[in-house]
């Protein structure tokens, strides 16, 4: 691995992000909030783009899988009894010499004693654990009887769900309930750009059923989340999935994996994939009094059922969507000399924008009407971008930049003054290979839209 290389690689890809809109700093005219990111017009298509795609493959391709959108705020009970309240916890060493806050495995061990990473002090205090929930009170008093969290995961609020949703759904085992949302963590360290932040958004599968079949199905959802990686344009090379040791598990859990991606920062966390048995049910059962249990009617049975979770965070797989489609590569320029070009090579799938259309040059009023007519044609099937200012040259750049894949140029033969038999057609270039051919426009759509599905 070369680390210099793979830390101006994110330089870069930072820099790009605030350049071109896809992610600024949260408050950044009041100098920030750390662990807070804001998306701009590209980013939030992006986003958009990853989570309509997760939403349409877990819930609307199957049978056996609906949906929910929870609130943020939640009872306190629900925190005590999934355990957050008293264990979601980091130990924490403060130092007393320059006040940074660190987790304990940050702190260097030496012969002589723990040491400070930031300042070399030594006078550290004892480790202690630091709640990672953000406290809010909820209502005008502000004391122990109005306090809640702003949720740190969206699955609890599946969980206590559960039994409205499995009566109005009338789903059989097993069945899976979905969710993206908000969540919220006061993480230690913020860092590696929207990889750990303070507010972040998850995606995640509560897939209920039958003791005997959790550990089939956790295999099962590993592959299908590996292969969900794969269709967005991760390539299977980066991605990893980590058996999770017996002493690294939370001790309800029977088999988790983690998968993995090799950021430019080193192999990180995307997404985790665990079989939870029956352990979050139970607990919100016993602690609220309310059963909690599925009856099958085959067996006459009653029981409460287990639960095989894939949990991934929506910024992080943004984040390696982008660190996986910057690259840089050569393109001629105006005059026919190579030059240097950055594209990224998202998914057409999940590209931000789908098709640029320009009409060669802007003060030719019939190229500009024509270019204009297309983009009506393609709007109703996806986001589309008009561009007539500046160079063809450059319009493709600022395109391939953003990773659009697609761009329509609109020139005299569209307009038939060459060659009759070249009426209305126009130059469709691809991204990555840049080739050029030439569709007649009222083809346009079918082939863009059978390119980006
Ligand atoms: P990590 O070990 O990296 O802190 P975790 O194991 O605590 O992550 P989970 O509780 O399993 O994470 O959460 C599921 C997913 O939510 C993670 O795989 C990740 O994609 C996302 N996620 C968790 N914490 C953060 C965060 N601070 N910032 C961005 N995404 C996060």
């Amino acid at each position: 691995m070369d680390f210099k290389a793979d830390a101006q690689r994110m330089e870069k890809i930072v820099s790009l992000c605030k350049r071109r809109g896809f992610i600024f700093q949260s408050s950044e005219i009041y100098g920030g909030l750390s662990g807070c990111w804001d998306y701009g017009p590209l980013g939030v298509e992006l986003k958009r783009n990853l989570k309509n795609y997760w939403w349409h493959v877990i819930v609307h391709e199957r049978d056996d899988v609906v949906g929910m959108d929870g609130s943020i705020l939640m009872n306190r009970a629900v925190w005590k009894a999934s355990g957050h309240e008293d264990t979601f916890t980091d130990p924490m060493v403060d130092c007393r010499s320059c006040k940074a806050r660190l987790r304990t495995d940050q702190v260097i061990e030496k012969k002589g004693g723990r040491q400070c990473p930031n300042c070399g002090g030594r006078d550290l205090t004892e480790p202690r654990p630091f709640n990672l929930m953000f406290k809010t009170y909820v209502g005008a008093t502000e004391d122990e009887s109005s306090l809640t969290y702003l949720r740190p995961e969206t699955a609890q609020a599946i969980f206590v769900q559960f039994k409205n949703i499995l009566e109005v759904s009338r789903k059989k085992l097993p069945f899976g309930i979905a969710q993206i949302g908000k969540a919220f963590r006061n993480e230690i360290n913020p860092r590696n750009f929207t990889f750990r932040s303070r507010e972040f958004e998850q995606m995640e599968l509560e897939y209920f059923c039958r003791a005997g079949e959790g550990m089939r199905l956790l295999d099962y959802w590993l592959w299908e989340r590996l292969k969900f990686y794969e269709n967005i344009g991760i390539s299977r090379e980066k991605l990893h999935a980590r058996k999770v040791p017996d002493e690294e598990r939370a001790f309800y859990s029977k088999g988790t994996y983690d998968i993995e991606y090799d950021f430019p920062f080193g192999r990180q966390e995307l997404e985790g994939v665990a079989y939870r048995t029956d352990y979050d049910l139970s607990q919100h059962q016993n602690a609220s009094g309310k059963s909690l249990e599925y009856f099958d009617e085959e067996t006459k049975q009653r029981f409460v059922p287990h639960v095989v979770e894939p949990s991934a965070g929506v910024d992080r797989t943004v984040l390696a969507l982008i660190c996986e489609a910057y690259s840089e590569d050569e393109a001629p320029d105006e005059k026919g000399k190579m030059e240097m070009r950055i594209v990224l090579r998202f998914h057409p799938r999940i590209a931000p924008i789908k098709c640029a259309v320009f009409p060669l040059l802007k003060n030719k009023e019939p190229l500009v009407t024509k270019a204009k007519e297309i983009v009506a044609l393609l709007r109703p099937h996806m986001y589309v971008f008009y561009d007539e200012t500046g160079a063809i040259g450059r319009r493709y750049r600022r395109q391939d930049e953003i990773g659009t894949p697609f761009g329509v140029t609109v020139d005299f033969e569209t307009l038939g003054e060459k060659d009759a038999a070249l009426r209305d057609t126009v130059t469709l270039r691809e991204r990555d290979s840049m080739k050029q051919e030439r569709v007649l426009v009222k083809d346009l759509p079918g082939i863009l839209v059978s390119r980006i599905s």
